[in-house]
């Protein structure tokens, strides 16, 4: 006991606490928060007007938004649409923040469903439109995996996974 060191002090108080139940950090809830993140900023880059900036034209009222105000929004709302839609990149676009937030009372807008029938064709939005009844297992291997995606930044690779598991 002669030449015990004092402990460094440090700012912040470091309590580990050994074997007791760990249930508060849910895994994948930290991996939801993180793979919504990156796929929205996916988007608002996707669809800004330049490379270096966030902000485009909405793509419900066709208004320039930009910052903070040019948002991800989802055709099909994320309450209503599976984890596929949630994360599917032809179902999210770039869309004014006053847009995105009456959104949420609709369950899909008249001019987002023109634009995106004028952008993908009528068909394939009838089968985007399937993916509501679709449900998947989003386990942790999902959102690992939509998040090493959406880092890659491949659009096509993005629709493919998703496809490959209805
Ligand atoms: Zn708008």
């Amino acid at each position: 006991m002669a030449n015990e060191k004092p402990q460094p002090k440090l700012g912040k108080k470091k309590t580990k606490k050994k074997g007791l139940r760990k249930v508060s950090k849910d895994p994948k809830k930290k991996l939801i928060k993180i793979l919504t993140e990156k796929s929205h900023t996916f988007i608002r880059k996707r669809d800004s007007k330049s490379e270096d900036s966030i902000g485009g034209y909405c793509v419900d009222c066709g208004y320039y938004a930009e910052g903070q105000q040019f948002q991800c929004g989802h055709w099909h709302p994320d309450s209503t649409g599976g984890a596929i839609l949630r994360y599917h990149p032809h179902n999210m676009h770039g869309q004014a923040g006053k847009c995105n937030t009456k959104f949420q009372q609709e369950s899909v807008k008249i001019n987002y469903t023109f634009a995106m029938q004028k952008k993908y064709g009528v068909e394939y939005c009838a089968k985007l439109n399937n993916l509501r009844w679709v449900s998947i297992d989003a386990d942790i291997f999902f959102y690992q995996k939509m998040i090493e995606l959406y880092d890659r930044g491949d659009e096509e690779e993005i629709v493919s996974y998703l496809e490959s598991l209805i």
